[in-house]
């Protein structure tokens, strides 16, 4: 008979859940809110008991799972099953994570980073379509990202497939990770307000936005996209600035590794075509030839629930 896998997707505010079958069909889903008291030390017995509850709860045994997979923020250690530095989490030191919970669940445990979980996950049921060669850009608060390739991700020694610090602009805006110009710092959620707030300045002509700038309101990279999609001057300028160095990275992304599809997701992502079609029109300029004609951009399809199925799919290994 076939087994279960179990993903858990960690954030900063809520660990979510989900019980699915060997062939990615989710079964079950829970999450609760992730507490980070105490240097984030009730988290790991958290979702240990969380786990064994809820398999209490379908009277199922740890023997009918192939293995747990879970996705974390941090610095992961694959074959420790640690992480370190997961500031959102309040873990500063080195945790124990796959020592515990395989203790107290009996079910083998896989980890990886939270961009890299989400990219497996659009590779294996969403946007990826189960291609081998598969890359994924996350625009949110910051910008991450995971590259699958034969199947499997890329690690390099441990910090591959960090596309948020890719530089599109030489001396460009000054990064959180101490460098210049990286994608994050224009593509990021902030990082669209920020263009905006710059481009306003040397900005004259007729714009909503820039009103708004000039008034203090507070501006969101929703409410840029939503303004350019209603023709707003400014907004149009921010966006194709925005899309010009995405449009860069994916024209790179495409040149090193040539995947079938590069796939953009995240909260930015929901501006939807018309930010794709943007992003294209640049990534033609900068693809090789053959790379234009073989690589395609693609929009994410999972949402929310690309980490916890990206995650599961950890736990095939244990096949
Ligand atoms: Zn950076």
């Amino acid at each position: 008979m076939d087994k279960k896998l179990i993903g858990v997707d960690l954030g900063g505010t809520t660990i979510k859940f989900a019980i699915l079958t060997e062939k990615g069909e989710i079964q079950q889903k829970w999450s609760f809110e992730t507490n980070i008291l105490d240097d984030g030390a009730h988290i790991v017995p958290d979702i240990v008991e969380s786990i064994n509850h809820h398999l209490n709860l379908y009277g199922m045994e740890p023997e009918q799972f192939l293995g747990i997979g879970m996705g974390s923020p941090g610095t992961v250690d694959l074959e420790a099953g640690t992480v370190t530095g997961a500031y959102n989490l309040n873990w500063k030191t080195s945790q124990e994570v796959k020592k515990v919970v395989e203790e107290e669940t009996k079910i083998s445990f896989a980890i990886d980073n939270d961009a890299n979980v989400a990219a497996l996950g659009e590779q294996w049921k969403g946007a990826g379509e189960n291609d081998k060669e598969v890359a994924f850009i996350t625009l949110g608060t910051g910008v991450g990202g995971g590259l699958v390739s034969n199947g499997e991700l890329l690690h390099g020694l441990g910090a591959a497939g960090e596309i948020g610090h890719m530089v599109v602009q030489p001396n460009g805006y000054l990064c959180t990770c101490g460098n210049h110009g990286c994608l994050e710092t224009y593509a990021s959620a902030t990082g669209v307000v920020r263009v905006a707030r710059d481009l306003a300045e040397e900005f004259a002509g007729d714009s909503k936005l820039k009103s708004a700038l000039d008034d203090g309101q507070e501006i969101t990279s929703k409410i840029v996209f939503d303004l350019a999609k209603e023709d707003d001057l400014l907004g149009k300028m921010v966006v194709d600035r925005v899309c010009y160095y995405l449009g860069l990275a994916c024209g790179n992304i495409g040149n090193l590794l040539n995947p079938s599809s590069i796939i953009i997701g995240g909260g930015v992502s929901a501006a939807g075509v018309f930010l794709l079609s943007r992003v294209e029109k640049c990534f033609l300029e900068f693809a090789f030839p053959t790379v234009r004609k073989s690589t395609k951009l693609k929009l994410a399809q999972l949402g929310n629930e690309a980490g916890v199925i990206g995650a599961a799919s950890l736990a095939l290994r244990f096949k």
